[in-house]
C-alpha cells in the first residue's frame, strides 16, 4: 500500500497465517457479512482480534468491528464497543467530505463519507479520535481502530501509517 506495507488479499482463514496487521476495508456491509459466513471466516477473524494484532475496519469495515449493528443488522465481530447505525446519513446526503475536529495527531484530517454508518455509544474502553458534527468518525479499542470514512480515498496516509507503527516486531 501507498503507506509502505506489503499486503495480500485475505480471502480464506489461513491467508490470515503470517499477516501482521488487517484492513476490514468499505464495500458492503451486509454481503460482506454473506461471505464472511460462507467461507467460515468469522471465527478466524474474532481470533485474529484477539491475538492482539492490529486491525483497522474502514465504513463498512467499522460496521462489522461494532458491537452491535442497528438499521439491518448484520453479525459482527464485536471488537470496538459501540453500535454502529448503517447508512445514518440517509439517502439525500450519501456521500460528502468533512474535515474531523480530530485528537492532536490528526490536525486537518479530511473524511471521505460514502453511505457511512454512525456510531454511538462509545463505551469506556473506547477512545474517540475524531468526530464529525459531534459524532465518532475514527474510534480506537485496544488493537482495533474503525474509520465511518474512507481514508484510501484521500492523499493522507496517517491513518494507516497508525496501522502500521502499531505492529510489534
Ligand atoms: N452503507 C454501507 C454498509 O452499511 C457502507 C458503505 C461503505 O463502506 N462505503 O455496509
Amino acid at each position: 500500500m501507498r503507506a509502505g506495507a506489503a499486503w495480500v488479499r485475505v480471502r480464506r482463514e489461513k491467508d490470515l497465517d503470517g499477516i501482521d496487521a488487517l484492513v476490514l476495508p468499505g464495500g458492503e456491509s451486509t454481503t460482506i457479512s454473506k461471505g464472511l459466513a460462507r467461507v467460515g471466516l468469522y471465527e478466524p477473524l474474532e481470533s485474529f482480534v484477539q491475538s492482539g494484532r492490529p486491525v483497522l475496519g474502514t465504513c463498512a469495515g467499522a460496521v462489522l468491528l461494532a458491537r452491535e449493528v442497528e438499521n439491518r443488522p448484520v453479525r459482527s465481530l464485536g471488537a470496538i464497543d459501540v453500535v454502529a447505525i448503517r447508512n445514518a446519513y440517509g439517502t439525500q446526503v450519501d456521500s460528502f467530505s468533512a474535515i474531523a475536529d480530530a485528537d492532536g495527531r490528526y490536525p486537518g484530517l479530511e473524511c471521505v463519507f460514502i453511505r457511512a454508518p454512525r456510531l454511538r455509544d462509545p463505551g469506556s474502553e473506547v477512545e474517540v479520535l475524531a468526530r464529525v458534527d459531534g459524532w465518532p468518525v475514527f474510534v480506537r479499542q485496544a488493537n482495533v481502530m474503525a474509520t465511518t470514512f474512507h481514508p484510501e480515498l484521500t492523499e493522507d496516509l496517517r491513518i494507516h501509517r497508525t496501522l502500521i507503527e502499531q505492529i510489534s516486531v
